[in-house]
Order: C-alpha cells, then structure tokens, then sequence
C-alpha cells in the first residue's frame, strides 16, 4: 500500500492515527534540529515533521523539491495551526520515509504562485499542472464536462463519434491537411467541426445527437483561439429556431448551477444582430452595463440634429460619427483625455482621433469643438447621447466600419476602467436573426456569415437568387452571449437539395463545384432529410468563462502557444525524409511572407 490518505484528507479528528502518506515535496524548511516539509499531492498540501532523531536521517538521505515520497508517521495536533488549508490543523510526525524518485531543480516553483515566465511554464507544462491554480482549471472543465453530459443524457441526446480525418468542411477557416500514404498525392482535411456529419445523422434519423469534439482550424491565434479546441457540438430534427434556443438556455442554466451554483433567473434576454450592431457596434454585446452607442451619423446620413448644417470637415467628411456617454466622468482631466485619444489612436483601433463633450452639473458644456458648437447644439447633441449632467461624451468620426469597431472598444474599455465588468456578474444574451450572407471586399464575392448549411429566413428564401438583395437575408442563426464572448452559435439547415444548390450558387459555386465538394449531402438531401438545426458551445471558452480568466488556455492540459507551436513536445516539427517519400511529398522553401 503506498498511501493510506491523500495530502488533502486528514483532519483534527485524525489525531493519533497512524498514517502514510505519498506525494511531492513543495517546500522544505529547517529550522535548527528540526525540519518541515509541505508533501503536496493533488488533493492538497499536508504538512510533515520531521523531529530531531528524523532530521539526521534526512542529511544523510536528503530531499529536494519535487521528490516524490513516501512516509509513515502519526497525526497530531498543530500548535501552530494555518487555516488557509483543510488539513491546516494537523501535521504528521514522521516515523519513517522513503524516497520513491528523486527530482531534479524544477525550473520554476511549484506553488499556488510561481516565478516561471510564459515559455517556460510551457515548456515544462506537466510541472505547471502540478500547481493549484492549474488543478483547479483541470477540475472545473471535468466538472463543466460532466454537467453537460448529464444534462443532455436527460434530455435524451445520444453522443456519436464522428471522424477526423474527413473531407474540407467550411466554418471560414483554413483546414489542416492530412497526407494518405495509401491514397498518394490526396490529402484529407481534420474537421473545421462535425457540422455535415451531424447533418447526415438526422438523415439517418438520430435526431438529438450531440458530441463533446475536437475541432481543428489553421488560423491566427488570439488569447480565446487554440489551433484545435473543444465543442459542445449538437444537433436536433424536427425542431424550429425556439426549440434549440430553448434546449440549450435551459442547458446553460443546468451548467452554471452545477458548476459555479449560479442562479440565471427569467429567460435570457434577445437582441436582433441589427440591434447588437446599432447600439453596441459589435455582434456580441457586453451588456453587464449600458453605455449604449449613439449613432449621430450612419452611411453619410446625419440622425441628430445638433450636426445637421455644422461646418465642421471633420464631421462633413466622416462616413459615420458615432458617440457613447460615460456617466459621471465629467471630472477627467486634460491628460486622461489625451490619454485616452491615444488610445483610440492606436494601430489596433486605428482612429484619427476622438472629440469630447462634458456635460457639466451646471447644466453648461465644454467641448473639445467649441469653435463649432454652440450652446444649443451641445445641447442637443447631450440629448441625443443621452448625457447626464456629469456625464462626459467621447465621440468618433470617420469610416463606416472602423468607426463602429473603435467606438465598441472605446465602449469596453470605459466599462473595464469604471470597473462595470465584473467576472461574477454572468449576463447571458441571445443575438438571433445574424445575416445569411455577407461580402467579403478583399475576395469580391460573397460569403456565409455562418457556414454554407444555415437556411434563410422564410420570408427571405425568396431573395437567395437576388443577387442585390443578399446582404438583406436573415438567417434564422443565434449565438449565444454572456458577457461580450461568444459562448456558441448555430442555425437552422437548409434540409432541401434545391435551397442547398440555390445557396452555393450564391457563394459563387457552380454545380460542378458543388457537387464535388458537397455531393454526399446533397444525394443525402434525396433521401427524405428531415427539417433540423443545432448549434455548438465552445467548450473551453465555457469553461474560461466559468472560471473567471481571460485564456481559454489555462483550461487546456496541453495548449499550444500564440504561435501554434507545443512547446513541449516541439510540434509542429519536420519530418524525417523517408516519410515524405513514402507519402510522395516534397517540401518547398517556405514563402517568406508565411
Ligand atoms: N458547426 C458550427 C460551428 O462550428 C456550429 C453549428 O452550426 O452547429 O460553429
């Protein structure tokens, strides 16, 4: 028997027992004729004591950091007792020890904080989940895992593997391709998601399917971004729009209780896509707070009147100008304002730069353009933002698109600096009728704003041979929301061949091409398809988002860096020649650019 209790078990009523203990050595303290050591396991930290007679034992076999040990010994009462840990009132007066592994210096310290950088920690990633905070994030995905199954075990869903390696499978990324050796010089491509699978199986009549799956995108990375994630991946026949939406909010709720014993009471708000984008410039609104945008002017056309007739080139030559009113921040100062303007200035929001109003509590004005406002208008311009006194606006001017980006991020920004994001605050929103199609300026054509299989709205089935008119087809599409990251999104499918080859058509496929990419569905849709639709969570953002922290990365064992790269197993990495030969490949310089 290695071990009688784990590092995290013994209490003050264990008092006396006789005990063995395995584990890692954290920390060891001398102090004189005698020797502490905390023995860390992943249940806890227990604390040993090693008496006069013990400690000569330990000069001759000492032990370091991360050894790996095991001891005997009796439980007693700590007098000086530390209450930060469960097992914080006892310690274990060792009797006997044995080194089961010695460790070599870890390379940074393995406590609840460490002192190891970035790459390091990477690295040596199978010591940093030996940390804490590491086990706690490895907990709560089991935890979140395990709810979600539960939850859809329930509900009656069946999970169904589906492969990996598969033919493209188009949600806007590029695919990583898999080399065949027995189909020379054809690749297969790892899943983007089981999106036509999941499609096929209600072909077959498995209606509630679901799969908590790896998905594989090769694309630029950012903090909430891994080159292969998890989702929460299902599928439903027979089902509308409400019916998913319903499912899964129900699902939500199910998860947050579980894991974090949150309570969402009432259903989860809805706000159109239209909606998200008018007041919140962005279509995945962060609405823990308000601060609503105010859209002076839209696509040259001026909505409030203190800027109609102004003679201001700026506002004359902006496509847009669009405001928000930061409450009771009419006090900034002259160097927070500068600040700010730089901010806005920054390449990533990549403003000219930004105009002020206060509103101040004497019901007067002071402007970054006084020049050009006068009294009225300031006016009139206050109540168009929706400006308090004591409130300050901050606005933007220039085109369209930028325009509306920057003003969203000036909008979260104001929030996090007015300490209006609270982690705990969880305020889930449903965005629903996203548009089916949007065009893509740099390919000059038209893309899905979802994927291929999602269906146009009834009333706008009409226009998928429109040309002109695509950019005005909704979907019925939703993502789900909470707290301005997307947690998830689906649609309804298209389950008709025609509406199908009507909607490649649109995206610039012609039958042939179709046919060759997405035949099998196709001839499926021939087959008596039924109507369905799902919908995927990203499982390691839920998971993030659970768990209080920014990265999806800290809730995956073995994440790859911003880079894509596993930095300890050092992959990607070349591959031996022969293997290339048997696969007929040869590799080229790589372009410079990439
Ligand atoms: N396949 C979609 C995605 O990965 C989700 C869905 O439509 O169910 O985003």
């Amino acid at each position: 028997m290695y071990r009688s209790h784990t590092c995290g078990e013994l209490r003050i009523e264990d008092v006396n027992k006789e005990v063995t203990l395995a584990g890692w050595v954290q920390t060891v303290r001398k102090f004189g004729s005698i020797t502490f050591v905390d023995l860390r396991d992943r249940y806890g930290i227990t604390q040993l004591l090693f008496n006069e007679e013990f400690n000569k034992n330990l000069d001759n076999e000492p032990i370091g950091r991360e050894y790996v040990i095991q001891v005997i010994g009796k439980v007693l009462e700590r007098s000086n007792k530390n209450n930060k840990i469960p097992t914080g009132e006892v310690e274990i007066e060792v009797t006997s020890f044995k080194i089961l592994n010695k460790s070599a210096v870890p390379p940074f310290t393995i406590e609840e904080d460490t002192d190891g950088g970035e790459e390091l920690l990477m690295k040596y990633r199978y010591l940093d989940l030996r940390r804490a905070p590491l086990q706690r994030s490895m907990f709560l995905r089991h935890k979140v895992n395990r709810a979600v199954r539960s939850y859809l075990d329930n509900a009656g869903f069946i999970e169904i593997e589906t492969p990996y390696l598969i033919k493209s499978t188009p949600e806007g990324a590029r695919d990583f391709i898999v080399p065949s050796s027995m189909n020379k010089g054809q690749f297969y491509a790892l899943p983007q998601s089981p999106q036509t699978f999941k499609q096929l199986l209600m072909v077959s009549g498995y209606d509630k399917y679901y799969q908590i799956v790896k998905c594989f995108r090769d694309e630029a990375l950012r903090a909430d971004r891994q080159p292969e994630f998890t989702q929460i991946d299902c599928e439903m026949s027979f089902v509308e729009q409400e019916d998913i939406i319903q499912a899964f909010e129900e699902l939500t709720k199910y998860v947050l209780k579980e894991v974090n014993n949150l309570e969402i009471a009432g259903a989860m708000p809805r706000m159109t896509w239209e909606e998200a984008m008018r007041d919140y410039g962005n279509d995945k609104p962060d609405i823990r707070f308000e601060m609503k945008i105010a859209n002076c002017k839209v696509s040259n056309t001026v909505n409030c009147k203190a800027l109609e007739g102004l003679d201001f080139k700026v506002f004359n030559d902006a496509e847009s100008i669009l405001a928000i009113a930061v409450e009771g921040c009419e006090d900034y100062t002259r160097k927070q304002i500068d600040e700010l303007t730089e901010w806005v200035k920054r390449p990533q929001i990549g403003m000219s730069g930004m105009i002020y109003m206060k509103c101040n509590a004497d019901g007067t004005y002071k402007s970054s353009i006084d020049k050009f406002l006068d009294d009225e208008r300031k006016q009139q311009l206050a109540e168009f933002c929706n400006a308090k006194p004591g409130d300050i606006v901050f606005i933007l001017a220039g085109g369209e698109d930028l325009t509306r980006k920057a003003i969203s991020e000036l909008r979260l920004e104001m929030g996090k600096r007015l300490g209006l994001r609270n982690p705990n605050d969880y305020k889930p929103l449903w965005v629903i009728d996203f548009p089916l199609l949007e065009h893509d300026e740099e390919e000059g054509r038209w893309v899905a704003r979802h994927h291929p299989f999602t269906s146009p709205k009834k009333e706008h089935l009409e226009l998928l041979g429109q040309p002109d008119k695509y950019g005005e087809i909704k979907a019925y599409a939703y993502d789900l929301v909470i707290n301005g990251t997307e947690i998830g999104g689906g649609s309804i499918r298209i389950h008709e061949r025609d509406v199908q080859e009507k909607m490649f058509a649109a995206l610039g496929m012609d039958k042939e091409e179709a046919n060759e990419r997405f035949g099998f569905l196709l001839g499926a849709f021939e087959y008596g398809a039924p109507p369905h639709g799902g919908i995927a969570f990203g499982f390691d953002r839920l998971c993030s988002l659970l768990g209080g922290k920014e990265s999806i990365r800290d809730f995956i064992a073995f994440p790859k860096n911003n880079a894509g790269r596993d930095m300890m197993i050092d992959a990607p990495s070349k591959v031996d020649a022969s293997q290339l030969d048997d696969l007929s490949i040869s590799v080229l310089e790589p372009k410079k650019n990439n």
